[in-house]
């Protein structure tokens, strides 16, 4: 085995692991961990990282959207060319500790190791601790790399809150944050200065598991189109007196139409194309439905994913197709609501196969892989920047309390990141 660069047991092993236990104590739920996007808990956790950073000699400053970028140079989010990996600091609700965190403490690792090293990257390194990735307490993703980006709008600065519908813009001001600076059009910062966006995530799916190993070299990141609220209407009506040919019964319009929508996606595959299709909420209206009333309405939410954006807008006309042909024959009619949208990104292949490499030189087993969840990787990619992900297995699942990534895992993965870093 070649020499690692972050051992287990090393102090920037031990560091890593004192960052994971604190900031799950400090943001701990009923279970798992809630860190909300531009809440109080991710502010704490930002300010927790920043402390740490400092302290082990790193310069910080927080950029225009309340992200924190911690590295060498005094000013980290100036024009000088450098390298920058980061991840989220935010979670979904009651999710785990390591999701978004991972990235955030592998990239100020390998910030200290570029202080301190003799073999040192060519260019300085800067971590980065991304805002509101996750599209769970305001429905849309990447918002804090959105931002930084230049690419946040005025109806996403009016996205409410999932519970307390409050508007993005009061809790941006809350963290601090100028919202009318994120609608500047124009990354907060010059992207030619940025020689590589690298990330290191956990798997959120079961392929490192399922093929035991303990890295994977990202090809790419899906993209997706989401409704989160569909609705379709027909009747509602007695359950005993009304005919079938009479009937608009809306739930077996929807289980129609979820069915035509599964045939179809099993056609796509066999035809080769990238694709998943997930309705995850469907329910009658609880206040109108009983067992002996025909449904009068359905909502459902619908989401689908493809690495090709042809993909996901060929699948949504053939969605739209079914509908139509479904409101003729069944006399519904289906009402889409807000359609939201996440760009899906090629990771650069020059990055990746440096990634493979350097997992071959390490003997780390690993496989190539596209990844199926989103990342902030995918913006920086898209707005030109080279971008690079490694994920770390990952059992059971993410977004959830259960997710488990060992220690000794994500070391390797750092040890590819902060290599890869080396040959930049
Ligand atoms: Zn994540």
């Amino acid at each position: 085995m070649v020499n690692r660069v972050f051992s287990p047991g090393s102090d920037y092993a031990r560091m890593a692991e004192s960052l994971f236990d604190e900031l799950r104590a400090m943001s701990a739920d009923v279970a798992g961990v809630s860190r909300p996007s531009y809440g109080e808990m991710e502010t704490q956790v930002l300010a927790h990282l920043e402390r740490v950073a400092n302290s082990a000699g790193l310069a910080s400053a927080y950029d225009g959207a309340g992200n924190l970028w911690m590295g060498a140079a005094g000013d980290t989010t100036g024009g000088e060319r450098r390298i920058v990996s980061g991840s989220h600091a935010d979670s979904v609700p009651r999710g785990g500790n390591f999701d978004g965190l991972a990235g955030i403490v592998a990239a100020i690792l390998c910030a200290v190791r570029a202080t301190r090293d003799a073999e040192r990257p060519r260019l300085p390194v800067a971590a980065l601790g991304l805002r509101g990735e996750e599209s769970a307490w305001f429905g849309k993703a990447y918002l804090g790399s959105a931002a930084l980006l230049g690419q946040l709008t005025e109806a996403d600065l009016a996205r409410g809150h999932r519970s307390t519908r409050e508007p993005l813009s009061d809790y941006m001001r809350r963290a601090g944050v100028d919202p009318a600076r994120c609608l500047g059009g124009k990354p907060m910062i010059d992207l030619s200065g940025v020689a590589a966006f690298l990330e290191l995530h956990i798997e959120q799916g079961p392929m490192l598991e399922e093929a035991g190993r303990a890295v994977g070299v990202v090809t790419g990141i899906r993209g997706n189109f989401r409704y989160r609220q569909v609705r379709c209407i027909g009747e509602a009506g007695h359950s005993g007196t009304v005919p079938k040919r009479l009937r608009r019964d809306a739930v077996f319009a929807v289980s129609d139409l979820l069915s035509r929508i599964e045939e179809a996606w099993e056609e796509w595959l066999a035809a080769g194309e990238d694709l998943v299709v997930t309705s995850g909420m469907v329910h009658t209206n609880p206040d109108q439905d009983a067992p002996s009333i025909i449904a009068g309405e359905v909502g459902f939410s619908l989401e689908v994913r493809s690495q090709s954006m042809a993909t996901l807008e060929r699948f949504h006309r053939s969605i739209l197709e079914e509908c139509a042909s479904l409101e003729q024959s069944r006399g519904v009619r289906f009402e889409f609501g807000e359609r939201i949208d996440s760009p899906s990104a090629v990771m650069d292949s020059a990055l990746s196969a440096r990634m493979a490499k350097i997992c071959r030189r390490r003997e780390i087993p690993f496989i190539i892989m596209p990844s199926g969840a989103g990342h902030d990787a995918a913006l920086f990619s898209n707005a030109g920047v080279p971008s690079g992900m490694v994920f770390v297995r990952n059992a059971f699942g993410s977004h959830n309390p259960q997710e488990s990534m060992s220690i000794e895992d994500f070391l390797l993965a750092a040890d590819v990141l902060y290599d890869c870093m080396l040959s930049i």
